[in-house]
């Protein structure tokens, strides 16, 4: 019998733990996902569907009343333990079980809160455990993707690509941005996607010089900067997609910058390949901007890996703590910007696949020649 999926995955977690911990709680709502199969999301950072728990030979899923029945069936690999004291008090029995004495866990998910809880329900039988912070230990994992997940990918940036087309043949002058990204959702929920990656931006004008604007009153007008930027999930995977317009005429200024942009994502697309850091690909589309004199006002990273995650690794950043070395297989944005002050942004965003020896350009919506 074929192993499955999420045999397969905790095998390859289990070679990346160190081996001084006995086990690894994880509580990133992601991970959850990918090591389990078991599919619910959390709603909000204090409202947690479940733990899991790894020791080398056994894998548990940490629940309550509410999820168990849908924990047993999409996560048939794993034990599914369901507290009706309290979520403490039953890890500290599996902990006592399972003979845990060093406990990794998730210093990104597990609230300060959640973790002196747990921490104090668990000293509270007398078991003397060493809890550990881990960082990426998932993610790492996460970061390759299989066939299947591209798949999902290609299927959600699809649709996201049909929507973005829909949407701007309806741009209008006078029309709202919130009015834009209502028919953005809207359409995206009902072409099939089972929800949104993001909630969609739309930037017009002086607006378009905020990265991560969020739609409000402000109206369309013609000569302005638009920025759009929306993505659909499908089967739990995100597509993330961003073009700039204007309506009516491009001025010079619009063109240029637009330009500029453009030659700093062909530059790092045509360059990128597998094994490069990630430091050195962000660079490949920075410093076309930077050359151009616009270096402060690309203020974010050239792009970042996304899948369960809309943002997850790697991330195209500029900065040391995030390097990492970039693989066959990941799946990532390019997504350079230039945002003044007072006039707008440009920011054209693309995802791509990468192989060995070269990037594989996903997004197959094309660009306005202005
Ligand atoms: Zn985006
Ligand atoms: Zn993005």
């Amino acid at each position: 019998m074929t192993p499955s999926l999420p045999v397969l995955r905790l095998a390859a977690l289990r070679d990346r733990l160190p081996p001084e911990y006995d086990a690894l709680l994880v509580a990133g709502p992601e991970n959850r996902r990918y090591l389990s199969g078991f599919t619910a999301r959390d709603d909000s950072l204090t409202e947690s569907c479940g733990l899991l728990l790894f020791t080398r030979e056994k894998a548990f899923l940490l629940t309550d009343f509410r999820y168990q029945e849908w924990a047993r069936q999409e996560a048939p690999d794993l034990e599914v333990l369901v507290y009706t004291q309290s979520l403490g008090a039953t890890l500290a029995g599996v902990l006592q079980d399972q003979e845990v004495r060093s406990l990794g866990f998730e210093a990104t998910y597990l609230s300060y809160r959640q973790y002196q809880r747990l921490n104090q329900a668990v000293g509270e039988t007398g078991l003397q455990v060493d809890w550990q912070p881990l960082e990426g230990t998932v993610e790492g994992l996460r970061q390759t993707k299989t066939p299947a997940e591209v798949a999902a990918m290609r299927r959600a940036l699809a649709l996201t690509e049909e929507v973005l087309g829909e949407v701007v043949q309806d741009l209008t002058p006078g029309k709202t941005e919130a009015q834009v990204a209502w028919e953005i959702e809207r359409r995206l929920r009902e072409k099939g996607a089972e929800g949104l990656a993001f909630p969609p931006i739309v930037a017009g004008g002086p607006n378009s010089a905020r990265p991560h604007h969020q739609p409000g009153d402000y109206r369309l007008q013609t000569g302005e900067p638009i920025i759009i930027d929306l993505g659909a999930r499908v089967a739990g995977y995100c597509a993330d997609l961003t073009r700039t317009f204007i309506l009516g005429a491009a001025d010079e200024q619009f063109r240029k910058i637009y330009h500029l942009v453009r030659q700093a994502q062909e530059r790092a697309e045509k360059e990128l390949r597998a094994g490069m850091d990630s430091q050195a690909a962000d660079a490949l589309g920075r410093e076309v901007i930077a050359a151009a004199g616009y270096g402060e006002a690309f203020g974010h990273s050239l792009g970042h890996g996304l899948g369960l995650a809309v943002h997850e690794a790697p991330s195209l950043s500029p900065h040391k703590d995030r390097a990492t070395t970039l693989r066959a297989g990941n799946v990532f944005t390019v997504e350079p910007g230039i945002y003044l002050t007072g006039w707008g942004g440009v920011r054209l965003e693309d995802m791509v696949l990468l192989h060995e020896d070269r990037a594989e350009v996903l997004t197959k919506v094309g660009f306005y020649e202005w």
